[in-house]
């Protein structure tokens, strides 16, 4: 096995993005667009010869500031991207692997998505094929096994003391939570598309698995204020800043097809959050918690259907559902104890529906 050696973000004791670091990455193979490792494509879309010249490996994504040239900047910028994203995903998904004793399925990450010419797209999202997709339609058809796209950027931030184009690539949580969704769907498949036909697929996600996907963004950072890189302006009270340090209830929680599944899904992660955060004060690492949630998506993922049931599919979307799971597939009983106390605290209890759980948490039930 070899190791070569790339430059990236790592967020330990600093806030996101993190320290600029040289990290090794193993059986990396280098093409001059894209990174490829075992189970794992990182791509540019835009092609060329990003990856060929001396040190592009380890360039250095602050010169993406402002002051080099345009063309130089703009191949920093998207250089950095593949390493750093390579990065990112691939210490979550061998520590999934490592925890589960599985290997998951081929990842594809391409960068610079959604470009149409004029203006960059600033997002990240996770596809799997359909025939049809509510927003950003796509041109090609999508990896059987599901990709990440993300954008290019366009917003800028402050970052020490001078501006930085926010790229998506650029951003270790964005990047694990993106991630973090094709583990859902291969540890847990919340939606049972294993169930659908191959391209038929529904991207449509629910609160638990967008909140899921954020807590292991933030177990992936070590950091619970996730975005506050790119949504600083907001309050950390903010829904849309998905700050887990939040004393979100199951109170906050609105539920149906108008609300914004990442809004709900923070009520789930930040009690996760807690549980993870004061696991020592009982005596257990918090690591234990991820495990439990890692064992907890397995066991769902286990469960055996042979259609898509309507009453299958609604329960998979309650939190109480897969804390159920969690609780089960938890190793201590003590442990276990716990994580149900958090939970409860915050209105969240096993085998509870969502709308159940909001109606006692608001007093109405
Ligand atoms: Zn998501």
């Amino acid at each position: 096995m070899t190791t070569t050696a790339v430059t990236a973000y790592v967020v330990r004791e600093s806030p996101p993005p993190g320290r600029l670091s040289v990290v090794g990455l193993d059986d990396l193979e280098v093409l001059p667009d894209r990174l490829r490792m075992p189970r794992l494509t990182v791509e540019d879309l835009r092609g060329g010869s990003l990856l060929s010249g001396r040190g592009t490996l380890r360039s250095d994504p602050r010169w993406s500031a402002g002051h080099a040239p345009a063309p130089a900047l703009n191949a920093t910028v998207r250089a950095f991207s593949l390493t750093n994203v390579a990065w990112a995903a691939r210490r979550l998904l061998q520590r999934v692997e490592a925890c589960l004793g599985v290997e998951l399925p081929h990842l594809h990450i391409v960068v610079g998505c959604h470009d149409n010419g004029r203006r960059h797209w600033s997002g990240g999202h996770y596809r799997l094929p359909a025939t049809w997709y509510s927003e950003l339609p796509e041109e090609g058809p999508v990896a059987p096994t599901g990709e990440v796209h993300l954008g290019y950027g366009r917003a800028f931030v402050v970052h020490e003391g001078t501006r930085y184009l926010h790229s998506p690539g650029h951003d270790v949580a964005l990047v694990s939570h993106e991630v973090a969704h094709h583990v859902c769907r291969h540890v847990a498949d919340f939606r049972l598309n294993a169930l659908r036909p191959a391209r038929e697929h529904t991207n449509h996600r629910t609160a638990v698995e967008e909140g899921t996907c954020d807590y292991l963004a933030a177990v992936m950072i070590g950091h619970p204020d996730i975005y506050g890189w790119h949504r600083g302006h907001l309050p950390l009270t903010d829904p849309r800043r998905r700050c887990l340090a939040a004393p979100w209830t199951m109170a906050s929680f609105r539920g149906g097809h108008d609300a914004d599944p990442h809004a709900d899904g923070t009520i789930w992660a930040a009690a996760l959050w807690e549980a993870r955060w004061r696991a020592p004060e009982v005596g257990f690492p918090s690591e234990h918690v991820d495990a439990a949630l890692l064992h907890g998506l397995a066991r769902l993922g286990s469960q055996h259907f042979t259609e898509r049931d309507e009453e299958n599919l609604r329960a998979r979307r309650y939190f109480g559902t897969l804390l159920a799971a969690v609780l089960e597939a938890a190793r201590d009983a003590s442990l276990a104890h716990h994580v149900e106390r958090v939970m409860a605290a915050r209105g969240i209890r096993a085998g509870w529906s969502n709308a159940h759980a909001r109606e006692v948490a608001r007093g109405c039930a």
